[in-house]
């Protein structure tokens, strides 16, 4: 039974690396992704904040060795669920089983002067330039602005402001600056009271100005302001985005998106295409887009076709993922959530504490041993 999986990420690893794991040589996975290696979400920041360097959070794909799965590096040009076949620049490949894993991309074209009057920070290329912007930043008003949901990480913008708050005291330039976060939620993190009360007293504590409930939809670079959706005017020295968030266009392409995303059975991860599954960022499943759940939804598409391989029953998708945070000032919260079909999502806050900061380190060190066989810290 040949598995085609598109996309190394979240999803893709861990689904690859489960199979290995429990068939050995036994199975015959194809992972295809277009790039030479990985990096965590969380890394970006770690890097744009000076911590860490873009060269020690890569991780090659060609330390991903695995039993019966063989990576290719090349772009996937299109996609025939029908057939389960896809086109890349390095031919066809064909499975018996389709699982696409290939993310969210982001359009920063999509907010117009988003790119002239400021950053975005949430493509690597974006993350790693400011790395250089930020320690020549001497202070002044920093403007940290959402476009529209969805987007990766709900908490990573909180965890930019109290990050950019903390970079600020360091350089001494704190007092003479403004930390302002543009949110189109009406709290931080919205499944999770505890852990939204706790992020706007600290914002509050730290002088961060909170602007929920509406989004960025341009920036007049002559002007140096961010324009509000709700036409406020956001004057800045140092904007921040977070882009538009869309499906890769091969899989607009494809045909599998409705509404942007590809709509997937929420127990099963399961598309509409016999034998075709979605996993993670790339669909609308429900649970926010980040690699914890991608890796949670790909656990359970692995447990499927390893339980079809035996001929067992398999479980269903319970829709939980634990979140870190950054909370400034080496400080890391947890939350824990879930996020059922029909009911309202259930988050429950842990920490932050400095301890909770060695199980982030934890979380990362893990995966990367599993998946790469490396010894690692994003620290
Ligand atoms: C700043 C920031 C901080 C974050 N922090 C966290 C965190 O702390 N915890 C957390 O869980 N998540 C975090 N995330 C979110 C997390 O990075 C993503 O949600 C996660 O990577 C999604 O996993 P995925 O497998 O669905 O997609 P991805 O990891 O995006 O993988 C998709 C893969 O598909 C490949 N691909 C796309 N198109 C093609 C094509 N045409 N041909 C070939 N390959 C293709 C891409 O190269 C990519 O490798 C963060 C994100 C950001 C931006």
């Amino acid at each position: 039974m040949r598995v085609v999986v598109l996309g190394a990420g979240f999803a893709g690893l861990e689904l690859s690396s489960r199979l290995s794991e429990e068939l050995g040589d036994e199975t015959d996975v194809v992972l295809i992704d277009k790039t030479a290696g990985f990096v965590f979400g969380f890394s970006k920041l770690d890097v744009m904040f000076g911590r860490t360097t873009a060269d020690a959070v890569f991780h090659p794909y060609a330390d991903f060795v695995k039993p019966g799965v063989q990576f290719v590096q090349t772009a996937i040009t299109s996609i025939d669920a029908t057939n389960k076949r896809v086109e890349t620049d390095a031919g066809t490949f064909e499975g018996d089983i389709l699982v696409i894993g290939l993310g969210a991309d982001l359009d920063p074209a999509a907010t117009p002067g988003l790119l002239e009057g400021g950053y975005e920070f949430y493509t690597e290329a974006g993350a790693f330039a400011l790395r250089d912007v930020l320690a020549e930043f001497d202070g002044g008003r920093v403007v940290i602005g959402v476009t529209r949901p969805p987007f990766k990480c709900p908490p990573a913008p909180s965890e930019t402001a109290l990050m950019m708050h903390d970079l600020l005291v360091r350089k001494g330039v704190r007092d003479r600056s403004e930390i302002t976060l543009v949110m189109p939620f009406p709290v931080p993190i919205p499944p999770a009271p505890d852990a939204s009360q706790a992020l706007l007293t600290a914002f509050e504590e730290h002088g961060i100005t909170w602007m929920p409930e509406r989004g960025v939809r341009a920036l007049d670079p002559a002007r140096r302001v961010a324009i509000l959706t709700d036409d406020t005017e956001v004057p800045h020295d140092l904007f921040l985005g977070i882009p538009v968030h869309v499906a890769p266009p091969v899989v607009i392409e494809s045909g599998l998106t409705v509404d942007g995303w590809i709509p997937v059975d929420p127990a099963t991860l399961a598309t509409a295409y016999p034998d075709v599954y979605a996993v993670g960022d790339v669909t609308s499943v429900g649970t926010p887009k980040a690699g914890v759940f991608s890796e949670g939804q790909a656990k359970v598409v692995a447990d499927e076709i390893i339980a079809r391989h035996r001929g067992q029953d398999t479980a269903s998708y319970d829709g939980r993922g634990i979140c870190y945070f950054e909370f400034g000032d080496g400080k890391v919260g947890k939350v824990d959530v879930v996020f059922l079909p029909g009911q309202p999502p259930v988050g429950t806050l842990a920490g932050p504490s400095i301890d909770l900061a060695g199980d982030k380190a934890e979380f990362g060190a893990t995966r990367a041993r599993r998946w790469f066989g490396q010894e690692w810290s994003n620290f």
